[in-house]
């Protein structure tokens, strides 16, 4: 039976029980339950032409590869592999570790950084940004400092600032240049919906809300003050704490590059958790294209070949 909020190993057995059902369930997101040719405007079905990756239409003759641009593309790695990966990464709360990946699917450390690479870069596809809030709906709005991420591979942490904005129905996060009031009012321009009421600490940045016309609830942490009128950040604090322990169980550091991934990757399970959704089926509701030159350089073989050994995030 099949629970709102995950789905286990045996399910996922029923489901996909080899390459074949994993790649006939890829056509079919990309393609239609009748796997429609898209060339001939679906007059005809494609057919299997017997090799796993291929499905071929009689009429135009040409042969589709429904897994070419996706995070599977060019991948030595079997597409049940692949799934049973996307089954355990949605399940872990949170998170899997390159060690873990390592350990529990044979793979070598640096096929599993890519796969774990590319699975963000997938979630980050399928994580369109939203507008929040809307009239008379809350959004909290915070920033938060993570000190342990570095620039390169090798320099101690330079930090980076993260912008949150939470509303009942998820989080959005991104990585900000500074706390000026015009890198804050840029984005809640673009992402927050007029006739929201907007609850932020008391940074002095956030004083013109009012002025745009939201409704806006300073809190003055330093007072010692968490709520006020009924209104607290309680949302986004709490995330930034699910955040922080992510990050951490992760690695010590994190590379600047790869965090807007992380970010993604976290955002993602945590906004399945508040609308009930399996994750899993949330992953492989369809296959967006992945534009591996967004890979960090680390995700590079040929790169990590050179440097000896691949470092990790
Ligand atoms: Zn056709």
């Amino acid at each position: 039976m099949t629970t709102a909020a995950s789905t286990n190993f045996f399910e996922f057995l029923k489901q996909f029980p080899d390459s074949a059902a994993c790649f006939r369930h890829i056509a079919v997101t990309k393609y239609g339950i009748e796997l429609a040719c898209p060339r001939c405007e679906g007059s005809h079905r494609l057919n299997s032409t017997g090799r796993l990756r291929q499905f071929y239409c009689y009429r135009c003759n040409i042969s589709l590869s429904p897994t070419a641009g996706t995070l599977m593309g060019h991948s030595r790695i079997s597409a049940w592999e692949w799934f049973y990966f996307l089954l355990l990464l949605a399940n872990r709360t949170s998170g899997i570790t390159v060690d873990h990946l390592t350990r529990h699917l044979g793979v070598s450390r640096l096929a599993a950084y890519r796969m774990l690479c590319l699975a963000r870069l997938h979630i980050t596809e399928l994580r369109q940004m939203r507008r929040l809030g809307g009239q008379g709906e809350i959004v909290q709005i915070d920033e938060t400092w993570l000190p342990n991420v570095i620039e390169s591979s090798q320099r101690a942490g330079k930090g980076a600032i993260v912008f949150g904005m939470h509303d009942r129905l998820g989080v959005q996060t991104c990585v900000i240049p500074d706390r000026s009031a015009s890198t804050f009012m840029a984005l809640i321009d673009a992402w927050v919906s007029p006739g929201s009421t907007i609850v932020t600490d008391s940074h002095r940045s956030y004083h013109s809300l009012t002025k745009r016309g939201f409704q806006h609830i300073a809190l003055n942490h330093s007072n010692g003050e968490w709520k006020k009128n009924g209104f607290s950040n309680v949302w986004i604090e709490s995330y930034w704490n699910s955040l922080k322990y992510f990050l951490r169980s992760q690695n010590r550091v994190v590379k600047e590059a790869i965090l807007p991934l992380y970010l993604a990757e976290h955002a993602f399970r945590h906004d399945a958790r508040i609308d009930g959704t399996c994750p899993f089926q949330k992953l492989i509701q369809t296959f967006p294209m992945i534009d591996q030159a967004k890979l960090p350089l680390g995700a590079n073989p040929k790169q990590s070949v050179r440097n000896g050994r691949a470092k990790m995030q």
